[in-house]
């Protein structure tokens, strides 16, 4: 796998021309135009959502692209393997992960770009057109049906703690992991750790994955 593998991005659903004027126009850096009292819009849409416990939200930094997460995570993984720390220069990446149905978006459509991956398969990222910020993720495993939010761009990230520590064989040696909690040197059997919480969403999530209508 190399940079050859790398595409261009691609703009989803042309809803960049649905967006009012007053949000096309406004500046990604409203500290310097003044324009902050527009910049802020945030444009919802009138959705039947189904709240299970409290409603989870982010987005970018520019809040082009804002979400809500209709459901809780299937699993919430701190993956420390070299890729996640060169792809965010830092020490690990948060995934919160969700069936992509559940990741609503309420504002513009990121685009998606695909990069290299570890597996060989390439990883789609969610970018937001703008500031290109990073919101979320498809790896190969999972494909379109699980969508791979980056806990960093919840607006509370704090609130959604890792359920697993996976390619542990790489952790940077001075991060320090908590008594008591899930670590994989490497990734983990999926059936067996999802299992244990034998919810029937997240069977039903698995079997769309395995039967490939998410790859
Ligand atoms: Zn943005
Ligand atoms: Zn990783």
């Amino acid at each position: 796998m190399t940079s050859r593998h790398v595409t261009a991005p691609v703009t989803r659903g042309g809803v960049k021309s649905q967006l009012p004027k007053e949000l096309l126009n406004a500046s990604l850096f409203p500290w310097e135009s003044g324009s902050s009292s527009t910049f802020f819009i945030t444009h919802l849409s009138t959705m039947n959502l189904t709240t299970v416990e409290k409603t989870l939200e982010g987005g970018c930094t520019c809040r082009t692209v804002r979400y809500r997460l209709t459901s809780k995570p299937l699993i919430v993984h701190c993956c420390h393997c070299t890729w996640c720390q060169r792809e965010t220069g830092s020490a690990f990446a948060i995934n919160a992960l969700f069936p992509a149905e559940d990741v609503i978006h309420l504002n513009e459509e990121p685009i998606t770009i695909k990069i290299p991956s570890l597996s060989g398969r390439g990883q789609i990222i969610a970018r937001c057109p703008r500031c290109s910020a990073a919101v979320w993720s498809n790896y190969a495993g999972g494909g379109p049906a699980i969508r791979f939010i980056r806990v960093g761009t919840l607006d509370e990230p704090g609130e959604t703690v890792p359920d697993v520590h996976i390619y542990t064989s790489t952790k940077v040696p001075w991060v320090v992991l908590p008594d008591g909690v899930e670590v994989f040197e490497e990734y983990y059997d999926v059936a067996k750790v999802w299992g244990k919480e034998t919810s029937e969403r997240r069977f039903e999530v698995l079997e769309r994955v395995k039967s490939g209508k998410g790859v």
